[in-house]
């Protein structure tokens, strides 16, 4: 594709949102017939205002990448071969059916990877499609690197499902640890264009102050750097908290009457003073108070913790400290501090405090007896569910935009476990790591054949916003949410011959009878068969988001609320449309039992006793530490198959600092040998004085030369993957998240 190509009067523009990562970011995408020629940032999109990053201007060479698929593919005599959509879903027809006539529902996993949220018609059909699979054995990204703030928003507040978002735009003071947003565009926070959120800052008197063991691209940004060691993230927050109370800082504010549990958070903290805890994480009492104190002290502050502090041992634990440190400043869901997003596609009902709770641990997986967290168990404990013989192992799986092979700890393990299945079914666009060992592959249509509205994300936005766009492009095969419909078919022992449009019908019908029947919802009472008619000539998809705009808190809901959101109004403005910033939700959105933030719920208290435990017992020292790290061209283990993204020298290094690499007799570029408890593998050194003494870096999604994928890009540039040494025996204990940073390493030249 012509990088530079101008347009010409044959082209045509399309306003689309880039799919690629949480800051969806709007995209303007000239056509001349079926080329996408460019792809630039849509200026007139309020939310994004123009931005995009490398990624985003290769939506082009994504779909049109030749390795992309665009037929199913079948396992014959050893050799995935073409099929057709009908000999593909009789073949998964034949094998799932004979599967479940000699194995549970149990002995078959379901694995979701991260782009199904950013597809519509995915986001809405993966939940009947997981009921329909009928296994508890659910696995999905969620383990690998967010639990811990799903559980930690399920318990305070009672919704796991309300991340805390820090407010860029309005801040005083920004407190990141373990995040890096200049390089991964924002995480569990979805704010297009982060970088220039950040660079607007200085402006306003507002101060970054990063804490993270490698000068990251955000660091330099900051105000202030603060080196800490890997996986002791806690210990420093917990240090904080300690020092709010010891010097009388704890300001809770407007939401006090709503907040149980502070003397007992402060009878917690009262061991981790910042002295005590120095030496743990390599930041001087001094420095301590002083950050508690700036804190304390802003106008409005909020502290944002993401992968390094969420992914390590004590994940839930530092997930947790954080919340406590924005409540207790009175930044919780205040303007300029952390608050919650209001999407459009949501009621938000005005309400007392108070709801359901937040349950877990409702079921247990079979081998080591992990509790179910939103009903998934971790993604650590699959090798270990597919490997240990008796009544429920699992021997079969379906993929679903998931890459395990690449994405979960111990990846050689899971590789060898996946290769042995009794069948594998893969939802996927490429053959990869995993779904090389597929025995079915079922390729969804390219993001720009679908109608696109971003359900997920606007669940972490900053702002209250919607954009819908309509395909760019037709699309020949059966549209994702026919290929889900399919599969619950089978899936329910209802064979290949059932008509899809029986499940699209089931599904709007479900969802317009529970608004109908549920007392509090703007449509309650109404007439079935009119509302029903007004969705008539929408996409299966469509219908259900149309329901859920019009019954939103912005909705017109129906026509009671004239000039109220639909989507008939959302395709009038193809740029989307922004209703505002955060604003406060509580104590009204409170679901706990209780109607209160319980800050120190039992399940987080019980887990505290493992950092009480390290406090007293603190790790060695002199061992040296992986983390992983981000690069704005990379996406996980999916975007290396994209030429354009792949050019200039190797990213995939281990990076480390000068002094670290002559102990060990090493020097820039030297091959090294790197090894862990589970693995080890050989890569090159960079040197560099970003990284903090004792610790090494290295990206994650590489590892792409392996015997039968079929990514010509990816496998010329194949890189390591980091997986190899990632231990599936350790994990955050009360999340079950995976533990991908701070890994224990012994390193030495080659040769
Ligand atoms: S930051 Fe890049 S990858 Fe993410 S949505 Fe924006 S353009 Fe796409």
């Amino acid at each position: 594709m012509p990088a530079e190509t101008k347009p010409t009067e044959k082209t045509r523009t399309a306003y689309r949102t880039c799919p690629l990562c949480e800051a969806t970011c709007g995209v303007a995408i000239e056509i001349e017939g079926d080329r996408v020629v460019r792809v630039r940032g849509d200026k007139e999109d309020p939310f994004s205002r123009g931005f995009i990053c490398p990624k985003g201007s290769t939506l082009g060479e994504l779909h049109h990448d030749p390795d992309r698929l665009r037929t199913p593919l079948v396992r014959r005599d050893g050799r995935l071969e073409e099929a057709t959509w009908e000999e593909a879903f009789a073949e998964i027809d034949r094998r799932l059916t004979g599967f479940f006539e000699e194995h549970s529902r149990q002995a078959l996993a379901v694995l979701l990877g991260n782009p199904i949220v950013h597809h519509l018609a995915t986001a809405l059909y993966i939940r009947p499609f997981v009921l329909a699979a009928g296994s508890f054995n659910l696995y999905s990204a969620s383990t690998v690197d967010q639990m811990p703030q799903h559980l930690v928003s399920g318990l305070l507040w009672g919704d796991p499902g309300v991340f805390p978002l820090p407010d860029l735009d309005r801040t005083d003071h920004l407190l990141m640890l373990g995040a890096n947003p200049m390089a991964s565009n924002g995480s569990l926070v979805t704010a297009p264009d982060f970088p220039g959120r950040l660079k607007a800052m200085p402006a306003r008197g507002a101060r970054l102050v990063v804490v993270d063991p490698r000068i990251t691209e955000t660091a330099r940004r900051a105000d202030e750097h603060l080196f800490i060691r890997p996986g002791t993230d806690v210990f420093w927050l917990a240090a904080l908290v300690h020092t709010l109370f010891e010097e009388d800082l704890v300001s809770i504010g407007r939401l006090e009457p709503w907040v149980n549990g502070v003397e007992e958070i402060r009878a917690l903290v009262a061991a981790f003073t910042p002295e005590r805890v120095a030496p743990i994480c390599g930041i001087d009492a001094d420095t301590t108070r002083r950050q508690a104190r700036d804190l304390a002290g802003a106008a409005a502050a909020a502290v944002y913790s993401r992968i390094g502090t969420h992914t390590v041992e004590f994940g839930s634990a530092g997930a947790w400290m954080t919340a406590i440190l924005n409540i207790l400043t009175g930044n919780f869901d205040r303007p300029g501090g952390t608050m919650t997003a209001s999407p459009l596609a949501s009621r938000i009902d005005d309400r007392e405090p108070g709801g359901r709770g937040y349950r877990t641990n409702r079921w247990k997986s079979r081998v080591k007896g992990h509790p179910e967290i939103n009903g998934e168990f971790p993604a650590a404990g699959l090798a270990d569910e597919m490997e240990t013989p008796g009544e429920g192992q699992v021997r079969a799986a379906i993929t679903v935009a998931s890459n395990p092979v690449r994405s979960y700890p111990n990846s050689e393990r899971l590789d060898r476990a996946f290769a042995g299945l009794d069948f594998f079914l893969a939802i996927d666009i490429y053959v990869n790591e995993t779904t090389r060992h597929a025995d079915v592959i079922l390729p969804p249509p390219s993001g720009l054949c679908e109608e696109q509205y971003e359900l997920t994300f606007m669940n972490t936005a900053i702002r209250s916003f919607g954009k819908y766009s309509p395909p760019v492009f037709a699309h020949e095969g059966p549209s994702e949410e026919d290929i889900f419909a399919r599969l619950i078919l089978i899936l329910r022992g209802e064979g290949v011959d059932g008509d899809p449009a029986t499940i699209h019908d089931e599904l709007v019908s479900q969802a317009v009878d529970r608004l109908l029947k549920d007392p509090s919802s703007p449509i309650a009472g109404r007439d079935r068969d009119e509302i029903l008619a007004e969705l008539e000539g929408l996409s299966p998809a469509a219908k259900q988001l149309d329901l859920r705009l019009r019954t939103g808190w912005q909705g017109d809901q129906f026509g009671a609320k004239p000039g109220g959101i639909s989507l008939e109004k959302l395709s009038e403005h193809p740029h989307g449309v922004d209703l505002g910033p955060m604003v406060e939700r509580y104590p009204g959105r409170l679901k706990t039992l209780s109607g209160h933030f319980e800050l120190a719920p039992a399940q987080l208290v019980e887990d505290w006793e493992r950092v009480s435990a390290r406090l007293k017992d603190p790790v060695r020292q002199d061992q040296m530490l992986l983390i992983g790290r981000r690069h704005l061209r990379s996406n996980n283990s999916w975007m290396h198959n994209v030429a354009t993204l792949m050019t200039g020298r190797s990213r995939c290094t281990l990076l480390m600092h000068p002094d670290d690499a002559s102990r060990l007799g090493l020097e820039d570029g030297a091959e090294s040998e790197v090894r862990s408890r589970v693995g080890k593998l050989r890569v090159a050194v960079e040197t560099s004085e970003s990284m903090m003494l004792g610790v090494v870096s290295l990206p994650h999604g590489w590892g792409h030369d392996v015997d039968g994928i079929r990514m010509e890009v990816a496998a010329a540039h194949a890189g390591v993957p980091s997986n190899v040494l990632t231990d599936d025996q350790v994990i955050d204990v009360a999340s079950g998240n995976a533990v991908l940073n701070a890994i224990p390493v012994e390193i030495s030249a080659v040769g």
